[in-house]
This record gives structure tokens, sequence and C-alpha cells, in this order.
């Protein structure tokens, strides 16, 4: 027996024999070229560029069948670096200058690449040169005339391993007979690790050298809960494991049960549960996991690590890429949310005392108009595709409201003159996160179409207790009497103006809170994708009846520790009376 530890990438456990895929580069070899041939082996990329984009849309047709549009946001990420035209003009420039022959040159370039991703210091950007590697590998079999090898599809109860696997690959797994993924690179965030949650399919990533080590057939057990793969496993190892797959399976499909069923309270209530999002792969999860949509798309990630704001069709094609994954369900996209610890190098972000307090999100935006309404035209833009809310962050009065509101006119009339289609009845709705904004909530409901509480900074700024330091976590209560009394007072607002409550901070993604929110009146809420089963399980299990007398029980209590005894009394209750 054999023991190998990795990256848990994704949940579950599965027991199978080995299949080790190669898929390492493509053998290309670099030589020297005449002036005369510059141009043949320019037109020799170009070609293999457009045979590689015709062979891409063809396998996005082929998924479209089997996998359903909605997973097909990674060909078309392919489809998009292969139009990006650095691509063609750098490499041209190598083998002009270099006198080099087109594969060598496309070598090259993917080595630049590969130096400024390298650079990158947010993981999930930085892992996203093995897109750019997938795409240049593809384009470099294509000059080659190398083929691929298959994936193995009808052998079995297979666990593969490989060095890596593309997100296309993934896409094309038959899960009748492959149990789990074992690689020797990538991360939790990477998009293998992502799509592999996405379909369910156990994982650890990060394996130094597993597929020189082994051998194909060999029995493995792959556990993806804690990041372990085990080799050739003796009778106990192997039973314990099987228990621990049975337990964790169990539960799972409890939850699963769940997914298609509506988030409905016993008495007839129902709420929109909806996903917390940064990149489309987790759109494709919260559909996944039985959400009605994203009730929060945080754009930061976009423009964060690069020298330059991202203009407005790079914009455009990163909402499409959300809109596409969610469809046809509604997208909130939440504008810029940057200042603050959220610093970005195409700014110049002037140095600040209390970050907290200073030029952050809706503040930011506005001082830097044109910026803005790049933003806010991309984001209407893809709001002539389908269901699309905007919602400002960080609002603490109505002047910010209105400027806001007057540069969003501003950008409609701007694309009506140029003849470009957006949904002109969009709906806006703004954060309430600041405890001005719970003051004057009444005034905002008049201005907007809803309301989206942002309990992490609520809770920050109502306490005044950083939301990131640790040794005032115990002081961050999201039960305190003072937060429970704003929640409440946003929910009257909203209400008494007509509009929808929604929440999309933590607190929405912890169960325990739910038959408060829910007595409370909040219309919707929003969270990361792995909370919607489990909120969903005890929504689907209250009434809103007893929410009601729950959340006013919670307003005789007057620290947040009783609150939170109260609650958990209140819980346990509940579970004897259902076993009784
Ligand atoms: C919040 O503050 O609750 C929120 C959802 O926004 P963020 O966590 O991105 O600040
Ligand atoms: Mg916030």
């Amino acid at each position: 027996m054999q023991s190998f530890s990795g990256i848990a990438a994704s949940p579950g456990i599965a027991m199978g024999r080995l299949r080790i895929i190669d898929r390492r580069r493509t053998v290309v070899s670099e030589y020297p070229i005449s002036s005369e041939s510059v141009a043949h082996e320019t037109a020799r990329l170009a070609q293999a560029i457009a045979d590689t984009r015709i062979e891409l849309e063809s396998l996005k047709s082929r998924l479209a069948e089997t996998s359903g549009e909605d997973s097909l946001f990674f060909i078309e990420t392919h489809l998009m670096i292969l139009a990006d035209e650095r691509l063609v003009i750098e490499t041209s420039e190598i083998i002009r200058t270099g006198m080099i022959n087109a594969e060598g040159a496309l070598r090259r370039t993917l080595h630049r690449y590969r130096e400024t991703f390298a650079r990158i210091d947010d993981p999930y950007l930085r892992e996203r040169i093995s897109d750019v590697e997938t795409v240049i590998e593809r384009v470099l079999r294509s000059m080659t005339g190398e083929t691929e090898e298959p994936l193995p599809q009808d052998e079995g109860q297979l666990i593969i391993a490989a060095h890596d696997i593309s997100p296309a690959d993934m896409l094309q797994i038959n899960r009748n007979n492959v149990l789990a993924i074992i690689t020797e690179i990538g991360g939790r965030t990477s998009h293998a690790a992502i799509l592999a949650r996405a379909l369910d399919l156990p994982a650890v990533m990060g394996v130094d050298d597993i597929t020189d080590l082994l051998l194909d057939g060999a029995a493995v057990i792959v556990d993806g809960l804690s990041g372990t793969v085990i080799i050739d496993p003796d009778q106990e190892t192997f039973q314990s494991s099987l228990r621990r797959k049975q337990h964790y399976e169990y539960i799972e499909y409890e939850l699963l049960k769940t997914v298609s069923l509506p988030a409905i309270t016993l008495d007839g209530h129902s709420i929109l549960l909806q996903g917390n999002v940064e990149i489309p792969e987790e759109g494709v999860s919260v559909l996944g996991h039985g959400g009605s949509g994203v009730g929060l798309y945080r754009t930061e990630m976009l423009f964060m690590n690069r020298a330059f704001m991202p203009d407005e069709e790079e914009q455009l094609a990163m909402y499409r890429l959300m809109q596409l994954a969610i469809a046809p369900h509604p997208l909130t996209i939440r504008t810029l949310d940057a200042g603050g610890d959220k610093l970005l190098e195409g700014i110049d972000h002037t140095e600040e005392l209390n970050p907290a307090l200073g030029v952050r999100a809706i503040r930011l935006s506005l001082s830097m108009s044109a910026e803005f309404k790049k933003q806010l035209r991309a984001i209407l833009r893809v709001s002539a595709d389908g269901p699309v809310r905007i919602m400002f962050p960080m609002i603490s009065g109505m002047e910010e409201v209105r400027t806001a509101k007057a540069l969003l006119e501003e950008a409609k009339r701007e694309l009506i003159a140029s003849g470009t289609p957006f949904d002109n009845a969009i709906q806006v709705g703004v954060m309430i996160e600041i405890p001005a904004a719970v003051t004057v909530a009444d005034l905002l409901a008049r201005e907007v179409d809803f309301f989206s509480v942002g309990t992490n900074d609520l809770i920050q700024y109502t306490l005044a207790i950083d939301r990131s330091n640790e040794q005032l976590s115990h002081m961050y209560q999201p039960l305190h009497p003072a937060v429970l009394r704003s929640l409440r007072r946003i929910v009257r607002a909203a209400h008494e103006a007509g509009i929808h409550a929604c929440l999309c901070g933590e607190m929405a993604g912890d169960p325990l809170y739910l038959p408060v929110l829910l007595g409370l009146g909040f219309d919707e809420l929003s969270m990361g994708a792995g909370s919607i089963l489990r909120v969903k399980q005890i929504l689907r299990r209250c009434t809103l009846e007893r929410a009601i007398r729950i959340a006013e029980g919670c307003f005789a209590f007057s620290t947040a520790v009783e609150v939170d005894m109260y609650l958990k009394s209140q819980i346990t209750m509940d579970v004897a009376e259902s076993i009784d």
C-alpha cells in the first residue's frame, strides 16, 4: 500500500482502477528559416489558428448536445484567447525577428506568457495560464498533425491520473465510467478543480509525479475530502474508506434531493435562493446546487492584478460568459467595489489612514466617471440578452444614488445614440452596508428597485469591528441586537416602498440564521453555491409563521450571546418535535 498527499480539490471518495492519460506537451522543434520563408511560416501560423477555431467550434456544438449550453463557457474562453490578436502579432514578430519556424515561435510566445502569469499574485488569475497553454497546445498539434490521446469512454470504473486535465477534457469525461481524477498540477481554483466540483467528481490535485511513479491498472482510492490518494489499499483501509464514502454520499444524497425542489416553506411561502459569484464557473455551480440565479456578481476580480483597467468590450465579454453560465436565470451585477483592502494596480490610489472608510466602492467609481461609464455601458449591453440587474455598493445616502443613476442615464443615452440595444427597464438596486443607509433606508427605497444587504460590511461598520481583524473576531456578531434592528428596519423600508429586500452577505449562507432572515421578511438570499442546499433544506422544514415568531423572539434579548442561545434552543426544540 502506498499513500500520496495532494490538494483536496473536489469532495467525495472513489475507488477504482488507475488509468494514466499522457497529455504532456506536443513535441516541436525550433529551427532557423530564411528571410524568404518568413511569409510562409506566418501563413502556417494563421492557418493553424483558423483550423483550431473550426475544431473548437465543432467541439462546442458537440458538447452543446451532450453537456448543455451552460457548461460551454470554457470553450468560449478558449475561443476568446484564440481570437486575441496579440497571439498572432507577437508570434509573427518572433518569426520575423528571430528568423525561426512558426512552432518554435509559438513555443516562445507561450514561454513569455508563462513568465507574465507567474508574476500575478492572485492564484485564480495566475492559474489561467493553463487555459492559454491548452489553446496553444491545440494550435501546435494542428501544425504538427499530432492527435490527442482520446479519453477512455467505456472501460468501466476508472480513476484518471494525468499531469493536467484541461476543462475541455473535463467536459468530455464519461461520468458512467470515470469516478475521480488525480492531477500533478493545479489547485483548488484551477478550472479543472472548479469543473470537477461542478460535476461532483472527486478530485485530488497537485500530487507530484504520480503519473511517473504508478502503473495503469493499480487499485486506487481517491479521497477528495482529505486530499489523499491510496494505491493498493489493504483490507482494513479499504473498509474504512468505504464507510467514509457511504456516510458522505448519504448526506449529499439527502441534500441533493432538494435541488429541483422549490425554495418554499411548509406553509407555502417562497423566497429566492441565489448564488454569489466572481467567476463564470461558479455560476454553473450555483445552478447545479439549485440556485435560481446570481444575487451578487463581484466584478472586482476582472479589475485586479493588471496594469490597465479592462475596457468596455473586455468587461462585456466577461459578463456575457457569466450570463451564459446561469441562463436563463437573472444576473445581479455589482459595480466595482475596489479600494479599501482591494487596491487596483491600474489606478493611482492615494494612501489613506483609514482605507475601510476611504475612497472605496461607489466613491471610487464616482471619482472616475469615464471608467465607471464603461462598466455601466458593458452591464447595460449584456442586459439586452437576458435578465440583468445592476447594483451599487456602499451607498451612504441619496446624493450617491442620484449621481450614480444620472451616470447610468448618460450611459443609456450614449448607447441609444449608437443604436446599441439594452434593457431600458433594467432594475437598479443599492447595497445597504453602511449604518447611514440603514437610517435613510425609507428615502433610498423610493429611489431604487431593490435593496441588497451586505452584512459583511454592515456588521463591520455598525459595530466598528474590522471584518478582517482576527483579534476582534469574537466581537463581530451577526446576532448583535444593533444588527438585527438594522435588518428589521431595512426590510420594513423596502416593503413599505414595494421593493424586494435581498441579503447577500455571509449571513445568508448560515442555516442557523435562516429562520431569523425568513421571519424578518427577506425576499431573496444570495450565498456561496455550496451553502444553497443546506439553507434550502432548513427553509423547506420551516413555516413562515414559526420563523416570524422566532425572529420576533430575538428582539426580547439584549446581547448577541443571548440571541444565539435562544436561536439554538428554538432549533433544538423544532428538531425534538419533528422526532416526536
Ligand atoms: C458584504 O459586505 O456583505 C458584501 C456582500 O460585499 P463584500 O463582501 O464584497 O464587501
Ligand atoms: Mg461589502
